[in-house]
């Protein structure tokens, strides 16, 4: 971008753990206000600089090494991880108990449990873990109030109670974890040994990975998670460091729009394929899903059935990050602005015909890790409202109504044909630049370049913000509306 917009918004950090966005600060010359999703900002645009900042884990980088032991020594990690269940459910029991505790007092309520002669367990976990745990309990029981407030269901549960999300007790799972802050571990001088010196004296593990640590201080290292999985046992680094990666500008600006068949259309006309891993594998995990459920209940046979289900479930996932984080790279490298429509994916899940393949296609990663590389390299990514995308005319600006399967865009009005995706790209494109240039036309004040995430929902005057937005989306010909669903384009 030749002008750059002043407003400066920082999204979801695009780690491995980016939990859902919602509260954020926004900051208006100086004042600080919290803004619920939805509500509107454009009131403030005309004067102020605004800007959005994720309350999540900002500038987190997070390295994962497989923790290399002996049995023994992965037995004391599940008593850690069984540990860190027990304070987490303790703490919730504790808030559904007494009406009215709130963060702070849950913290305070791990030092009882650890003082508290009937749970001698609790004491050899590290104090600052069992803090961490209880502020898990506190984030399940506040996303669950918040959840109140805004007026959405994000369970599909049927049990009404759950609809809100009602804080679970969980049971300990194949998948677990455990999160130290500045002590309990320590790492060897040559960064290639950790060792976890609490009470359960689990000793040193040797850490195999490809990432080198040594180029952080260690006090860099902010949070070291303990992570089992189907595979193995990880130790997951969260270091405060900001990476930032030379741009070379290319002079291209892209729109993509995303699909089924396609996993996304670019505004160039270039496709790329949806691998589709899930249902490729689809086969074998049903194969071991069966073998799972003739074995008997609380046998080896099943312990191991169960994990041989768990690492192929877990190889797919991988390879859809690998694949996505790859794919979202080279896409930003490559241009100097990328648009996309600011999709909730949340919503279309609900449509249980489409929901695996929408969950296969994977958007939503795709989506954090462009945002993410566009901080890295500096280059515009934002999201632009979906509505009308692919029904307005590329060529005149005209609407033209076609139901999903028509998968050509004909105008009637100038005669424009092209392919509905990479109509729909182009219309992306030019929403977004419109957009950049209404934030560079408002604001005073050049501050920043990175526009990057949800300004773009907010700033267009013709979508009623909040509620209704969602209203509308919950009809099914609206929240299919972009995506492409039935037949193959051409
Ligand atoms: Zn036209």
């Amino acid at each position: 971008m030749n002008n750059p917009p002043s407003a400066i918004a920082l999204g979801g950090c695009g780690c491995l753990s980016t939990p859902p966005f919602i509260p954020r600060y926004i900051l208006l010359a100086g004042d600080e206000r919290r803004v619920k999703n939805g509500d509107s900002i454009s009131p403030f645009l005309t004067n102020h600089v605004i800007l959005i900042v994720d309350l999540t884990f900002p500038k987190m980088l997070i390295y994962e090494a497989k923790l290399k032991g002996t049995e023994d020594q992965y037995r004391l990690i599940d008593e850690m991880l069984r540990t860190g269940l027990f304070v987490r459910n303790k703490a919730l029991r504790y808030w559904i108990d007494n009406p009215g505790v709130n963060g702070m007092d849950l913290n305070k309520y791990c030092k009882v449990l650890a003082d508290n002669p009937e749970f001698p367990w609790v004491k050899k976990l590290n104090s600052m873990a069992r803090q961490a745990m209880a502020e898990r309990a506190w984030l399940a029981i506040s996303r669950f109030f918040s959840n109140c407030q805004s007026k959405t269901c994000i369970k599909r549960s049927r049990n009404p109670s759950e609809k809100k999300g009602y804080p679970r007790f969980r049971k300990l799972q194949n998948r677990a974890s455990i999160e130290y802050k500045t002590c309990g571990w320590k790492l060897s001088s040559d960064r290639r040994y950790i060792t976890f010196t609490d009470g359960f004296k689990a000793g040193t593990f040797k850490l195999w990975g490809t990432r080198d640590l040594h180029f952080y201080q260690s006090k860099q290292i902010k949070r070291v998670r303990i992570v089992r999985k189907s595979d193995g046992y990880y130790a997951q680094f969260c270091l405060d460091y900001e990476r930032k990666e030379k741009h070379n500008p290319t002079g291209k600006n892209l729109g993509i729009d995303v699909g089924l068949n396609h996993l996304y259309t670019d505004s160039e006309g270039k496709q790329i394929e949806n691998p589709r891993f899930l249902r490729k594998a689809e086969k074998s995990l049903k194969k071991a899903q069966r073998k799972l459920s003739r074995t008997k209940k609380w046998s080896k046979n099943r312990s191991k059935a169960r994990n041989r289900l768990g690492r192929k479930h877990l190889k797919v996932e991988r390879q859809r990050k690998d694949f996505v984080v790859k794919l979202a790279r080279a896409l930003v490298q490559s241009s100097d602005l990328v648009a996309f429509e600011d999709l909730q994916v949340r919503n279309m899940v609900k449509n249980h015909h489409l929901a695996k393949s929408i969950n296969d296609a994977s958007w939503s990663m795709f989506r954090s890790w462009l945002e993410h590389f566009g901080k890295v390299f500096d280059v515009t990514v934002i999201a632009v409202p979906p509505h009308y995308t692919s029904q307005n005319c590329s060529q005149c600006h005209q609407i033209v109504k076609k139901s999903l399967s028509v998968r050509t865009h004909q105008c009637p009005h100038c005669g424009h044909i092209q392919d509905r995706d990479w109509n729909a790209a182009i219309n992306i494109l030019n929403k977004a630049l419109s957009i950049l240039s209404k934030i560079s036309e408002n604001t005073v004040g050049q501050t920043g370049i990175n526009a990057s995430g949800e300004i773009g929902q907010y700033l267009e005057k013709e979508i009623p913000p909040g509620k209704s937005t969602r209203r509308k989306r919950k009809s099914k010909e609206q929240s299919l509306e972009s995506p492409a669903i039935f037949g193959t384009p051409n």
